[in-house]
């Protein structure tokens, strides 16, 4: 059989402990049999991180905005203990900080649906994406501890000096101060990435603030998505039979529980952090989960939403049959080969990922697994719990 040729590099960016060991297996066993792989490949490793002082990380970012498309492998966001273990120089910062500082633009992360896992929310019968907005507001407030009686106001001094000042509260007593801010812009290149992201992928789109309440903050939101979506987008979402919803989060919420899936969900930078939470918990495991990160000109990074599954790396390296589902990290190879085959015309490359995505899934529904998942198996026979290599070569055997 002759592999799949491809034209332009995906960026690959590799990662560490037990999700390096998985991305290495995705590699031999499911990818390099059957496609000539083209990569720029970054090692994003923490001691390669290291060695290079973090320019691997900055470099491969900017290979994404070059090439169009990458996919990461998940990465150890250091902090005091792994300064130790690793004996860093600095206590680098996190990689999807960096590459989204970059890159800008939104993350949406959508579940891993099979059969005979179900959802904790019975009607629930199609992915539910959630698209989080990942700057400012209260992640960049300025908060202040009231202690006593006082005057609090906003101010603000126009670049001409002219003062804008509101009273917020007359203090009688103790209590507490925060000052929130957002940027036209940065919401712009928000709901563009979401515009974009529900027409690439076929979905209606769902936006939700408390504008009713926030007659300013939210309310902002709220007309830039509006007049974006008049000017820019309505045209191509009704050519595609897509929809865009504007409701409260409260309503929202209460839709969201009553729905059958199927959409994706746009949210503020708070109510994204504590939705996806909620939505990715009630699918079932975060071992389904992906993730990719959508930026405003239409550059795509793919990743898994989960960690370095650090506790069964340090079980792997002790030689223990660790059971670490794969899933998420093969998704995210999927989902980067498919977009690379649609933006350079190869579409046995975007079958091919399709295949190999039903294949896994085939994996599961037949009722061989990792073990994170045999405990939610609901399937008529008993599932057989495998290792994660052992997982992939079910796969392979399928495909
Ligand atoms: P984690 O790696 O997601 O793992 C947390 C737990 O979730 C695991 O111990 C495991 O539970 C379960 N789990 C996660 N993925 C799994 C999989 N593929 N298969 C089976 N079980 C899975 O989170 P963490 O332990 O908090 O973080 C570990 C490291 O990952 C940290 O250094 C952190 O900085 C980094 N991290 C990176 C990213 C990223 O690059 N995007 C995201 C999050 C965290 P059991 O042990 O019960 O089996
Ligand atoms: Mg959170």
């Amino acid at each position: 059989m002759s592999k799949i040729n491809m034209k332009t590099p995906l960026v690959e960016m590799d990662g560490d402990e037990m999700t390096r060991i998985l991305w290495q297996q995705i590699k031999e066993e499911l990818l390099e049999p059957y496609v000539e792989l083209k990569t720029k490949y970054y090692d994003l490793g923490l001691p390669n991180r290291e060695a290079t002082g973090d320019q691997v990380t900055v470099d491969a970012a900017q290979a994404t905005k070059k090439y169009g498309v990458a996919v990461k492998c998940a990465t150890i966001t250091p902090n005091a203990q792994r300064v130790e273990e690793y004996k860093l120089s600095q206590m680098w910062k996190s990689p999807n900080g960096t590459i989204r500082a970059i890159l800008d633009g939104t993350v949406f992360r959508a579940p891993i649906m099979v059969n005979g896992i179900s959802p904790v929310v019975k009607n629930w019968k199609q992915p539910i994406t959630i698209a989080r907005h990942a700057f400012g507001d209260v992640y960049k407030a300025t908060e202040y501890r009231v202690t006593g009686p006082g005057k609090a106001e906003l101010v603000f001094t126009a670049a001409d000096g002219t003062e804008h000042r509101q009273t917020i509260q007359d203090f009688q007593g103790p209590g507490v101060l925060q000052g929130q801010f957002n940027l036209d812009r940065s919401i712009t290149s928000f709901a563009r990435s979401c515009f974009q992201y529900a027409l690439d992928t076929k979905q209606d789109l769902w936006f939700s603030t408390k504008d009713t309440i926030s007659k300013q903050y939210d309310h902002t939101f709220k007309d830039i998505f509006a007049d974006l979506y008049e000017k820019e987008y309505k045209a191509r979402f009704q050519e595609k039979g897509i929809t865009y919803f504007y409701t409260l989060i409260d309503d929202a919420v209460a839709r969201v529980i009553r729905s059958q899936g199927g959409f994706i969900w746009a949210c503020k930078n708070y109510d994204g952090d504590v939705m996806s939470d909620m939505v990715s918990t009630a699918f079932g495991s975060l071992a389904m989960m992906t993730s990719v990160l959508v930026s405003p000109e239409g550059n795509y990074e793919y990743e898994a939403a989960h960690g370095t599954v650090t506790q069964h790396y340090y079980r792997y390296l002790k030689g223990e049959q660790v059971s670490t589902n794969p899933m998420a990290t093969l998704f995210a190879w999927t989902g980067a080969l498919a977009k690379r085959g649609e933006l350079d015309d190869i579409p046995e490359l975007t079958a091919f990922a399709q295949k190999l995505e039903r294949a896994a899934i085939d994996t599961i529904e037949s009722g061989v697994m990792t073990g994170d998942l045999a405990g939610l198996w609901e399937g008529e026979k008993p599932a057989q719990k495998v290792t994660g290599l052992e997982f992939l070569r079910a796969i392979r055997t399928r495909i």
